[in-house]
């Protein structure tokens, strides 16, 4: 049997022998204890952030973000595609991303038409976790842009479309900085593997392996229960 990392999805996992990153939405919060048995991010996604009463969620967030089986902060971030404005975004954003900073666990970003304001906001910040962009699907340009400002890259199911963005950008991606999801998607994260190890020409276990080294670095505590 494989032990594949899905770095982000919002199904369940079946059983324990599945590795992946289960997203915790904000509302679902008192789930938690629920979900104990699995790998856990928290976060505020954009398209459920309260524009008035968004501190008490990120209150939320911080009480949560201490617990051992949660391993990442997020999804969190910007999109552009909805009514609450950019700027209010980029604070509650912010609010979790030093809530991350404090606690030491990586930020799963959600970033929709706002890699400008993202990249520009990564310029002029100092932090020490890692920054991952998740579902990225989006140009060559801004991937080689967001590797060059040290964030890394989940790529999803994007890449099973022939043509796509995810698909053009790999190349632009190092194996080191990559991570593979499916998301809300109904595919195997088995198909996402084998379509990346056939597009560079490696092996499935050689991708595997380097993607759970690429895991260990963004989250030491679980080094020593990767398979
Ligand atoms: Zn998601």
């Amino acid at each position: 049997m494989r032990h594949l990392l899905n770095f982000h999805t919002h199904t369940l996992a079946k059983d324990e022998s599945e590795n992946s990153i289960y997203n915790l939405m904000i509302q679902d919060a008192e789930a938690v204890n629920n979900v104990r048995h699995q790998w856990v991010s928290i976060g505020i996604h954009p398209w459920y952030a309260s524009a008035t009463d968004w501190q008490s969620q990120v209150e939320v967030v911080s009480e949560i973000s201490r617990l051992p089986w949660v391993l990442a902060i997020g999804e969190c971030g910007l999109d552009r595609l909805i009514e609450m404005p950019l700027d209010t975004q980029m604070k509650i954003f912010e609010a979790q991303v030093a809530l991350a900073e404090h606690v030491q666990k990586p930020v799963i970003i959600h970033c929709v038409r706002a890699f400008n304001e993202l990249l520009g906001w990564k310029k002029k910040t100092k932090l020490t976790i890692p920054l991952i962009v998740h579902g990225f699907n989006n140009n060559s340009q801004i991937a080689a842009q967001l590797v060059q400002h040290g964030f890394y890259i989940s790529l999803g199911g994007a890449l099973l479309k022939s043509g796509s963005n995810a698909q053009k950008a790999l190349t632009n991606i190092p194996l080191h900085r990559l991570f593979l999801e499916n998301d809300d998607k109904d595919i195997s994260i088995f198909s996402l593997y084998e379509a990346v190890a056939l597009k560079l020409g490696i092996s499935i276990s050689a991708l595997e392996a380097q993607i759970w080294r690429n895991f260990a670095t963004v989250i030491p505590s679980v080094a020593p229960f990767i398979p």
